[in-house]
């Protein structure tokens, strides 16, 4: 009899590095698009984080983690992901990747948040692209035991006696098919699309995490949602799915963020200025906004060498008629990064047996509640490996009796009310929190039978209440109801019941 293959749902860095490392097992990934196209992955500007440096440690490393995450961090993940961050570069370069050089060196860069330069880039700007090509060739050379099925949504898992023993896919013409798994692993991404402004691509809409949650997957820290301060605002105003991101390697590289006036947006507001924590600025660019400013990133001290060292963002500004090297660039916040996800341990295990989660999708912990800074295609590739080794270890075919069950996503949106929930989870959900905007969005849900019976809108509701239920800022979760005003992990721990 034929063993049913690991099927891993999702070809972006995740879901590509536990097919690499599932050898020799049978693994079938099925993505939306095609493997090394797809995802966020591709979109990765900044890098892949590792203490290569002379003077730099994992130990350092892990600080800056902590720190970052307002220490709501599970230490042990920390430490696993620093430790394994240089043999992850190895390995990566192993693949394929060729990342950038000084001389016989990988050049190292600096990001806010980082204590060390750290950030290993690829191709300058474009070390998303050039790593999920790499990884998507690779794959490709493991045809014997790697298939690659694109083109298809998964919209149900399939269960027998409480695990999870296969999914169902949906093909472009509206086919669906049942596949039978030894183990299904959730490599979904994130939930940026569900945001009217954010910086992933659409494919980032929870499916993943909806689907888990319904087969009985625990959620942890769903309220942790990173917004990114600089994407390209579009010019004539109608947001587009998906904005452009102007890289915070840019204001390391001396960009300022400033008013239309001219004046600079963060000088009063944190000694680190425009390199204070993600969450800081973002919540400066948001509030400038919400006070009728427009706001602006100036980066024209870049000069002429813009092209060459940001050629994607570059790009970007000219696409929309804008010479970053003579004119400021219009910018706005945008929701960029989900620290929360399925709980699973450091294998990737959720509680549902036979289901795994891993990457964006996932929350073993490791981020706290603030990314720092390009750890997140490092966590695809450290915890990716682990998962996939293990799977192709010890992951058993299962029994095939019992009744099979099919759970699927519930109804989705059509176009108008879609965007209906995005702006409100924008308005309510976004970088500034509170009891009564959290309400009323969670009101507007229910009142709303499209809303209401759909899966985004369940998926919104979850979201929505652990946002409710930690009624205090930690992190990237600011709330403006909060009594003590801003976050302060000194006087602040991050309990689970809080
Ligand atoms: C603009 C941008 C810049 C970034 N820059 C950096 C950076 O410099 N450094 C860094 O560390 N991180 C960065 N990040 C974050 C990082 O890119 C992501 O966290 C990471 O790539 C997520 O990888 P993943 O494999 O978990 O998911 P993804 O790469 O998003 O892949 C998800 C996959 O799941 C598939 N999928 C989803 N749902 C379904 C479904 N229902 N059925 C079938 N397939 C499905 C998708 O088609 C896709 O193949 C950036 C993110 C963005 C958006």
């Amino acid at each position: 009899m034929n063993e049913p293959p690991i099927v891993i749902i999702g070809a972006g860095i995740a879901g590509l590095c536990t097919a690499l490392a599932a050898a020799p097992r049978k693994v079938l990934v099925l993505s939306r698009g095609s493997a090394g196209n797809d995802g966020a992955t591709p979109l990765a500007q900044g890098g892949i984080a590792a203490a290569l440096g002379a003077d730099d440690s994992p130990a350092q490393h892990a600080h800056d983690t902590v720190i970052a995450g307002a220490g709501c961090n599970d230490l042990e993940a920390v430490a696993v992901l620093t430790t394994q961050a240089a043999e992850a570069i190895v390995w990566l370069q192993q693949q394929g990747v060729a990342f950038d050089r000084d001389g016989d060196q990988l050049s190292l860069h600096l990001e806010g948040g980082h204590s060390h330069a750290r950030i290993a880039h690829a191709g300058g700007d474009r070390s998303g692209q050039r790593i999920a090509h790499a990884l998507a060739a690779a794959v490709a050379k493991h045809a014997a035991h790697v298939t690659l099925q694109s083109g298809c949504d998964v919209d149900a898992l399939l269960l027998r006696e409480g695990r999870v023993v296969g999914v169902r896919t949906r093909d472009h013409n509206g086919q669906s098919q049942q596949i039978m798994a030894a183990a299904v692993v959730l490599a979904t991404g994130g939930i940026g699309a569900l945001f009217a402004c954010t910086s992933n691509p659409p494919s980032a809409n929870g499916a993943g995490l909806a689907l888990g949650l319904r087969a009985g997957a625990a959620g942890r820290d769903l309220e942790f949602i990173q917004f990114h301060p600089t994407a390209l605002a579009p010019n004539d105003g109608a947001l587009p799915a998906q904005l452009p991101l102007i890289s915070e390697a840019i204001r390391g590289a001396g960009a300022r963020l400033c008013d239309g006036d001219g004046r600079a947006l963060m000088a009063a507001i944190d000694v680190r200025g425009d390199l204070a924590p993600r969450d800081i600025v973002a919540r400066r660019v948001w509030q400038a906004r919400h006070a009728g400013a427009s706001t602006w990133l100036d980066a024209r001290s870049i000069g002429e060498r813009w092209p060459e060292r940001f050629p994607t963002v570059f790009a970007a500004c000219q696409a929309q008629a804008i010479d970053p090297r003579r004119e400021p660039i219009p910018v706005l916040p945008a929701a960029h990064f989900h620290m929360g996800g399925l709980a699973t341990d450091l294998l990737g295990r959720t509680r549902v047996p036979g289901l795994f989660a891993v990457g964006e999708v996932a929350c073993n912990g490791v981020h706290g509640s603030n990314r720092l800074a390009s750890n997140s295609l490092l966590e695809g590739v450290v915890f990716g490996r682990r998962l996939g080794a293990w799977l192709a270890d010890d992951i058993a075919t299962p029994a095939a009796t019992g009744a099979l069950q099919t759970l699927a996503l519930g109804p989705p949106l059509d176009v108008a009310n879609w965007q209906r929930l995005r702006q409100l989870l924008w308005q309510h959900l976004g970088p500034v929190r509170s009891a009564s905007g959290l309400d009323t969005a969670l009101a507007t849900i229910t009142n709303n039978p499209s809303l209401a019976a759909s899966w985004p809108g369940e998926l919104a509701r979850a979201l929505l209440n652990a946002a409710r239920q930690r009624a205090y800022s930690i992190g990237a979760h600011y709330r403006s109801d909060d009594a003590l005003g801003t976050h302060s992990p000194k006087v602040r721990c991050c309990s689970p019941s809080g």
